[in-house]
């Protein structure tokens, strides 16, 4: 049952294309592959592909690469497309009679093969031992300036908190990082700028400092650089790793000449390139977060990403990219988005929605939607209708994330689960806009180990099989789920009160 086939390799634009085609073309396979009609295309012209496994009427979507850094996204999409096609694993008896399963294996395929093209330049000739090595190193690099930046926010964040100056230090973080951009800084000028922004007398600022340095087991004589370690590692990248050899090519290499032509980022986050080539990041691209980026630029100039990235600016296009192309003008809804949004419409006016996994990196997360209604005012006065959306979307996630954790065991000793989001109402993207929308629409961050694009690839016993291993099974379970809710998915309920007694009834839902 745990037979699946695990490659092992980073997909730029030539093996992204043949292994769909492989996958595609494998006279082995026990369930046809169809290439579908392309949802849309890019700005540069990339088609935004669609291929389905099975002609049942429950349709389960999975899509990769909404953010074109998250690489293990777009493998693992193709990497399930495969297994199922193949009938491997726990998809031996996979009933292509009552599930449609639709593989959309990258939604931003400029972000993508920017970052994938991107990183082979430094790693095409790798073998997969040099993969694991050079990925590790990066993972490393990754963690030290998180670690790092966690370190100095909390110096700031204590010194106020303990000083009665709490409400201040979300601010002073983000100035602190504004006033040392691209410059390196030592402890000692963590203090200095603490004295002049706090008028807190030296002695306890530099008490607290060297307290929290100490803490976190860090060299207090260490000096942290401008440059951020992960980006150090693609230095020597250029824009000429993206090759000239169609229309989509020369105008994807276009745009991003024009994303850094003003030196705004260091040239190396082409390797860890989010957004699309309009310099849009596809999840933030929404009306809600357009206008919460709006009022932040309006209050604090330039918005700079977080923690690691925190010398990369988000409020104008770029590699982390923007909610819009302009901030300063109307919403402009992105060409990959507005495929996916037509593709999901249809599907649930024709009632075939069961699920939608909405495939990102890192953090083994679901993010689920189970929010009851709060209508029991109304519930008292004139009676409600409820859907099933909260109890599917509960049910579906739990098996999910214990099956992840029964297949951690079997690979790793210990049942180690993926986790439920924290604030599951919360919305800022688009991840978020769809899960409230639609019936049973999750967004998961694939690999437990951290730092796009590549750390997941670090460890491939430790981290990268299980990745996959644990979310094919988890794809499986839901089916079975699925299978048992099923009659929910068509069903509402009514409920009204009646003398002091609750009443239920049931009525159709779609
Ligand atoms: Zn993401």
């Amino acid at each position: 049952m745990n037979d699946f086939d695990i490659k092992y390799e980073i997909l730029d634009y030539a093996k992204y294309n043949k292994r769909l085609l492989d996958i595609c073309s494998n006279p082995n396979n026990k369930f046809q592959v169809i290439k579908q009609q392309d949802l849309g295309k890019s700005r540069c012209g990339f088609p935004i592909e669609h291929y389905t496994i099975g002609n049942g009427p429950k349709h389960i979507v999975y899509m990769g690469g909404a953010h074109g850094n998250e690489i293990i996204s777009v493998d693992f999409v193709s990497q399930l497309m495969n297994n199922i096609a193949l009938g491997k694993g726990t998809f031996e008896d996979f009933d292509p009679n009552e599930f449609t399963i639709d593989f959309i294996p990258c939604q931003n395929p400029e972000g993508y093969f920017t970052t994938t093209y991107a990183l082979n330049s430094v790693m095409n000739d790798m073998s997969p031992q040099e993969i694991e090595a050079f990925s590790k190193r990066y993972y490393l690099a990754y963690k030290s300036d998180d670690i790092n930046s966690m370190a100095v926010n909390a110096c700031i964040r204590t010194v106020c908190n303990e000083n009665g100056l709490s409400e201040l230090s979300s601010k002073l973080i983000k100035l602190f990082w504004k006033t040392y951009l691209n410059k390196d800084f030592s402890l000692r000028d963590v203090e200095d700028f603490l004295i002049a922004n706090t008028k807190i007398n030296g002695m306890t600022v530099s008490e607290t400092v060297r307290n929290v340095w100490q803490q976190r087991k860090l060299d207090p004589d260490l000096v942290i650089p401008k440059d951020k370690m992960h980006h150090k590692i693609f230095d020597n990248i250029s824009i000429d790793c993206i090759p000239e050899i169609d229309d989509a090519h020369i105008k994807l290499k276009e745009s991003l000449r024009k994303i850094y032509a003003n030196n705004d980022f260091p040239i190396a986050t082409l390797a860890n390139f989010f957004s699309n080539s309009a310099g849009v990041n596809l999840n933030d691209n929404n009306e809600f977060y357009f206008e919460t980026q709006k009022r932040q630029v309006a209050e604090e100039g330039i918005v700079y990403a977080n923690l690691r990235d925190n010398n990369l600016a988000k409020s104008i296009p770029g590699p982390v990219g923007s909610a819009s192309v302009d901030l300063n003008g109307e919403f402009v809804s992105e060409p990959e988005n507005e495929a996916l949004y037509e593709f999901l419409a249809r599907q649930d006016e024709s009632s075939e929605n069961y699920a939608f996994i909405n495939c990102h990196g890192t953090g083994g997360v679901i993010y689920l939607y189970p929010v009851a209604d709060d209508d029991l005012e109304q519930a008292h006065d004139t009676g409600v209708e409820r859907n099933f959306s909260f109890y599917i979307n509960n049910r579906i996630a739990t098996e999910y994330v214990k099956e992840t954790g029964r297949a951690y065991e079997d690979v790793k000793g210990v049942n180690d689960p993926y986790k439920h989001m924290g604030y599951p109402d919360k919305i800022t993207g688009v991840g978020d806009v769809l899960r409230k929308k639609y019936i049973a629409s999750f967004l998961l961050e694939l690999s437990k180990a951290g730092g796009n694009p590549i750390a997941p690839y670090c460890d491939y016993k430790g981290n990268y099989v299980p990745t996959m291993f644990a979310n094919m099974r988890a794809c499986s379970k839901m089916m079975q789920t699925i299978r048992s809710l099923s009659y929910l998915y068509d069903t509402n309920y009514t409920m009204h009160y009646e003398n002091g007694r609750v009443v239920y009834g049931t009525t159709s839902r779609r």
